[in-house]
């Protein structure tokens, strides 16, 4: 039978992946999580070194949804989505990078992005109607759905993001594509963006007139397609290496899709939960004490995060199942669970700058400042294997920060970035306000 999906604050609430996918989020507030992670079975360890990323996609994917999908659509699915490399890149001996930014926005959320675009047009398919995503953004996610969503048939999005604040091309990504893409510039700021979005989907008949969804990063079905470069990464090694997977994390998507990994039966010589100041998951690991808290602003600003989300699914995944969900935070197994797989580390954006040029100075190699604070992390990890930095943007994606300290010209500004500067922005001025916008969408 096809795998159904729980909710983290109730085993017993459990739904379809069309649910789980279209909703995003419970009912009550937890996150869905798949009923059963069984290891993978022996006949895929048989050639996995062999095929195509596409395929070693398909092939996880297949495992884990059990059906939901006929197997030839899925195939197909996943190597539209996954069209795009993740190469190791090796700073010698036992550290290597794995660049998960070749995909068109430069970021690694192009992997959960379209994936999550292809399932969603997918399921919605037979349904006879257009579904409406609907996504606030103050940057970077905003460019990674816009372009996964571009050209699907059956969807459109509409994206609100504060006009003025996000960076010059960050707004091209957002304004140039046309077409199903439509870009609200909102007089305000990113909190007003997200308030107006949370009023739409609160409003029942809205919501369900124009068949409403959120593109949100704690969908099930972004985290998915990011197990597969753990065992993409992993199989590049030496047979008898294992490797440490290190993770610039902020939500913690990232480190849960490699848990995932893990659960599927890819070994793993540990995790290291890497983060900016904003370190409430570090903290957790060294103190046993979980107090999330307002974020503080940094250079390596998608990992800003003071309440991260994923973290009630790495809770989960520790916990013994049978424990009630309510108390699983304050579980001592889990948390000496979550002990021997994950190790926190934390670093200050004047730590991270000295990263960003020592990198370059020893490596003639320029990482982003999230990478940066992975590559800090690396250097105080001891392993008896390898240790894989995740690389989650391309360095020019931060240009100032990098500029300020490498100067001009060490990092290349990609062509598929570069070529929007020239692109004319189009996009739909709009008030804060909830009137305003309810009767755009009303009428659009
Ligand atoms: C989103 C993002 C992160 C954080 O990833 P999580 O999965 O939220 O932990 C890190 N670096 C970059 C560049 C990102 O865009």
């Amino acid at each position: 039978m096809a795998t159904q999906y729980y909710s983290t604050n109730n085993r017993r609430n459990i739904q379809p992946l069309k649910e789980a996918v279209l909703r995003s989020l419970p009912s009550d507030r937890g996150l869905y999580m798949p009923e059963e992670i069984q290891p993978l079975p022996a006949s895929f360890w048989d050639d996995w070194r062999e095929i195509s990323l596409a395929e070693l996609g398909y092939r996880v994917t297949s495992h884990l949804f059990q059906g939901a999908i006929p197997e030839d659509e899925l195939r197909s699915l996943v190597a539209g989505a996954i069209n795009f490399p993740a190469p190791l890149h090796s700073l010698g001996n036992d550290l290597s990078v794995l660049e998960l930014f070749h995909g068109p926005t430069l970021a690694f959320k192009d992997f959960g992005a379209r994936f999550m675009a292809r399932l969603m047009g997918h399921l919605t398919k037979d349904d006879g109607r257009e579904l409406t995503v609907l996504v606030a953004t103050s940057g970077d996610t905003g460019g990674a759905v816009a372009s996964a969503f571009h050209n699907v048939p059956g969807t459109r999005v509409i994206i609100l993001y504060p006009s003025g604040k996000v960076s010059g091309l960050q707004e091209k990504q957002l304004t140039t594509l046309g077409g199903n893409i439509t870009a609200l510039e909102v007089d305000g700021t990113f909190d007003d963006c997200q308030r107006l979005v949370k009023a739409a989907f609160a409003d029942r008949e809205l919501s369900e007139k124009l068949n409403l969804t959120s593109a949100n990063s704690i969908n099930i079905s972004r985290l998915i397609p990011q197990s597969f470069y753990y065992f993409d990464a992993a199989r590049q090694l030496p047979e008898d290496s294992e490797a440490t997977f290190i993770v610039p994390s902020g939500n913690f998507g990232n480190l849960t899709a490699g848990l995932l990994a893990h659960r599927m039966g890819l070994p793993v010589a540990g995790f290291v939960a890497a983060t900016n100041v904003n370190d409430v998951v570090p903290n957790y690991l060294l103190n046993g004490q979980y107090d999330p808290r307002p974020s503080v602003a940094t250079i390596s600003n998608a990992m800003d995060v003071g309440a991260p989300s994923n973290f009630a699914r790495m809770v989960d995944l520790f916990a013994r199942p049978d424990k009630p969900e309510a108390e699983q935070l304050g579980d001592a197994d889990a948390l000496t669970a979550m002990r021997a797989s994950i190790r926190g580390a934390s670093f200050t954006d004047e730590q991270t700058r000295e990263a960003i040029r020592e990198v370059w100075d020893e490596f003639r190699y320029a990482m982003c400042p999230h990478t940066a604070v992975g590559y800090l992390a690396a250097k105080g990890t001891v392993s008896q294997g390898h240790r894989i930095i995740l690389s989650t943007a391309h360095p020019s994606k931060f240009l100032p920060t990098m500029e300020e300290e490498l100067g001009k010209g060490a990092v290349e500004i990609p062509e598929r970035l570069a070529c929007l500067a020239d692109e004319p922005k189009a996009s739909i001025p709009m008030t804060p306000g909830e009137e305003a916008f309810f009767s755009w969408l009303r009428q659009s």
